[in-house]
């Protein structure tokens, strides 16, 4: 590290848990992150705040006025502008040292695989269970921890992965894929503004603490966060054996 980013990221350094060596494996580490949105946004800006060295953000959407209330990364200037292209102008004026790859596209099959397999960690924030199905089989078959997230109205959850272990459970432990599950998406139901800023804040957090190895990550549990109540729980999640994704077949 150079004496400039010694100085940007004092502040890690002085804790005894990250050190020099732990931003070093900030800084060298490649972070996939699906949707640009309420989510996306405060992981994207903690995550390149931080010094994760590389990022590829995908998203096919474009700014719309109804995101700004939530979708921090955004600006009034950027409506009509891909996802992706505001968020790398935004990260660029927070760190340009940081490596944006922006894929305005909703990604899936091959390239999905291929972006996975490439990445340290991957954090899905997206809005639609059919890629958060994909996102999931992906790290499944590549082996790597998915940093979950989603909110909706006043309610959130948060889970960690890590397929690095052989009995973690997968997301589709916790919710299979044939399972009729229905979408609850903002614009039909709402949602709490900093609901998601929450989230994605603790999405960013436990990416960091997957990517360095500090302290002890949501592997095996799910954290549930009521913010009418602040009321915030945690349950544990076991691997299915039957599961469909990464159970014995
Ligand atoms: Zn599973």
């Amino acid at each position: 590290m150079n004496d400039d980013q010694l100085l940007r990221y004092s502040r890690h350094i002085l804790l005894p848990e990250f050190g020099v060596e732990g931003q070093e494996k900030l800084n060298s580490a490649h972070a996939l992150v699906i949707g640009a949105g309420g989510l996306g946004s405060p992981v994207t800006l903690y995550l390149a705040a931080a010094g994760v060295g590389t990022l590829t953000i995908c998203d096919g959407d474009q700014v719309d006025l109804t995101n700004l209330q939530r979708q921090i990364v955004h600006r009034s200037e950027s409506i009509g502008r891909n996802k992706v292209d505001s968020a790398r102008d935004t990260l660029a004026s927070i760190n340009p040292g940081v490596r944006v790859h922006a894929l305005a596209e909703r990604v899936e099959g091959a390239r999905l695989d291929a972006l996975v397999a490439d990445a340290d960690v991957v954090l899905d924030g997206c809005d639609n269970f059919a890629t958060r199905h994909a996102v999931n089989r992906a790290c499944v078959k590549h082996r790597k921890p998915l940093v979950s997230g989603a909110g909706v109205r006043f309610d959130g959850q948060i889970s960690v992965f890590d397929m690095r272990a052989e009995d973690a459970p997968c997301y589709a432990c916790l919710f299979p894929e044939d399972a009729q599950s229905e979408e609850v998406r903002c614009a039909v139901m709402g949602v709490f503004a900093p609901l998601t800023g929450i989230v994605g804040t603790i999405q960013a957090a436990e990416a960091l603490k997957v990517l360095t190895g500090v302290g002890k990550t949501l592997a095996g549990r799910l954290l549930l966060l009521d913010a009418l109540t602040m009321d915030l729980r945690t349950v544990g999640l076991k691997k299915d054996p039957a599961c469909a994704v990464c159970g014995k077949q």
